[in-house]
């Protein structure tokens, strides 16, 4: 039995609709089904969330009836191209008085998946069920995993089909709260682990998990067989294919995720399981990601390194500010930590005030304009050189590294680069290994 999530693209259209209930139709081991929002149809297009978003931006004194007409017409042109029996203009008013009613940034944007579920099913024949009951997170907005999956086992016993929306859940006080972007794939993974799903299809537009961003690097490597914790490693910088906290559901219950094509549904696709090692003919590495939007805070004080506690009174204003840091890498009498800047956003002067304070620094410099690059793959660790081919494909093209940092598992190497240097130094690495089809 597998549950397959739908993403965005999937569910952009009533033409790429057809496609989801034929791949789901042709299989009756595909029971579950979680939906996206419909998202680009092409480049130049809205997501639905995108236009939800500015729907409530609206609410705020804006023309929210123009705002809403965009939601209208798509949902009407899907339920048109399906011929659904459906009177969709009702549901939509009710949706609309809703979001009128609630005043919700997170209720709002939710409707997305809502409706896209609530179509899908419709289109299937199969049962809708919302997830707002089932999906539970606590009042800190921690997702409430257990009793979640409980929850979602005990409704969809003895259910044979059925559609649940992505991305949101309830607070305590039944309130809609959502994951953040990108998160209808937790929302799979968490169906997937409640129902002992034998797999977990994330189904997209791309042939599967590729070994670097297709919009940086010309048709990159398809990588076939991928573990949780590379793709926890990509994903998290970058590789937006699958969001980075899908896996804990999954991995916990030892699913594996299967990354297949919508549009090509024919192809192998990647797959993703605990031990992917034994699995292919791994390279010396498995992809390269990266993301851009981080600065880096620079503290320097004399005789650091025999100042007991240093350290933790930087991080402690970084606890109290409420800041997470990426990397923090240090010199004999300087310390640094990166940070992502919308973390920063409206925050640096008190942090830098409180960093003085509490370091008694010679000086603290903030650079921004950081991206960070991260090489990953379980096969460097017994590969000599790995890190002198990295920085060989930089210096070449003439990339200042300004940033370096090895995680101790020894599955990735980041490097952090100016952002005006960020295709290029992808493309670097990249073809530094592609150079030689073994190696990645
Ligand atoms: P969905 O709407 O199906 O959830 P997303 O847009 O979230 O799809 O993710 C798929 C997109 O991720 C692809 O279209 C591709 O442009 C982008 N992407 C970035 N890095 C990678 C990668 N390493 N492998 C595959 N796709 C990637
Ligand atoms: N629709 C949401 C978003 O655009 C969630 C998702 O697609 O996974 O982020
Ligand atoms: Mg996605």
């Amino acid at each position: 039995m597998r549950v397959c999530k739908f993403g965005g693209t999937s569910m952009a259209d009533s033409e790429s609709i057809k496609k989801v209930v034929e791949i789901v139709r042709r299989d009756a081991s595909r029971k579950y089904i979680v939906a996206s929002a419909p998202g680009k149809r092409d480049k130049a297009d809205v997501k639905i969330t995108d236009a939800l978003y500015d729907c409530y931006a609206a609410l705020d004194g804006g023309d929210f009836d123009s705002a809403f007409d965009s939601i209208t017409q798509r949902f009407m042109s899907i339920t048109e191209g399906l011929s659904l029996d459906l009177d969709i203009c009702a549901i939509l008013d009710e949706v609309k008085a809703s979001i009128l009613k609630e005043r919700s940034r997170d209720f709002t944007a939710s409707r997305g998946e809502y409706l896209s579920a609530l179509l899908l099913s419709k289109a299937l024949g199969a049962t809708f069920v919302d997830v707002a009951g089932l999906i539970k997170f606590k009042e800190s907005g921690e997702l409430l995993l257990d009793e979640s999956l409980a929850l979602i086992r005990s409704r969809l016993e003895g259910v044979e089909r059925a559609v649940l929306p992505g991305f949101y859940g309830s607070l305590p006080d039944g309130k809609i709260k959502t994951f953040s972007r990108g998160g209808s794939d937790i929302s799979g993974a968490i169906v997937a682990s409640a129902v002992g799903a034998d797999a977990y299809e994330n189904w997209t537009d791309v042939d599967g998990f590729l070994s670097a961003d297709p919009r940086v690097v010309k048709s990159p490597k398809l990588i076939d067989y991928l573990s949780y914790n590379e793709l926890r490693e990509l994903s998290y910088m970058g590789a937006e294919v699958l969001h980075p906290e899908a896996i804990y559901p999954v991995r916990r219950a030892g699913i594996p995720i299967h990354i297949k094509n919508t549009f090509h549904p024919s192809a192998a696709g990647t797959t993703i399981v605990a031990n992917a090692r034994h699995m292919s003919d791994f390279g010396v590495i498995t992809g390269v990601a990266g993301k851009k939007g981080f600065s880096i805070i620079n503290i320097e004080k004399e005789m650091m390194n025999s100042e007991i506690g240093f350290a933790r009174r930087v991080l402690s204003v970084f606890e109290s500010e409420g800041i997470c840091f990426e990397h923090m890498p240090s010199g004999i009498d300087t310390l640094s930590v990166v940070v992502r800047d919308e973390y920063l956003s409206g925050k640096l002067p008190s942090l830098i005030a409180a960093l003085w304070r509490a370091t008694e620094a010679d000086s603290i410099e903030v650079q921004s304009g950081l991206s960070l690059i991260a090489t990953v793959g379980h096969n460097m660790a017994s590969h000599q050189g790995t890190a002198a081919k990295i920085f060989k494909a930089l210096a070449e093209r003439h990339i200042n590294v300004r940033m370096i940092d090895q995680g101790s598992s020894e599955l990735n190497i980041i490097v952090g680069v100016d952002t005006f240097d960020y295709e290029k130094a992808i493309r670097a690495i990249y073809e530094q290994f592609c150079q030689n089809e073994s190696e990645i």
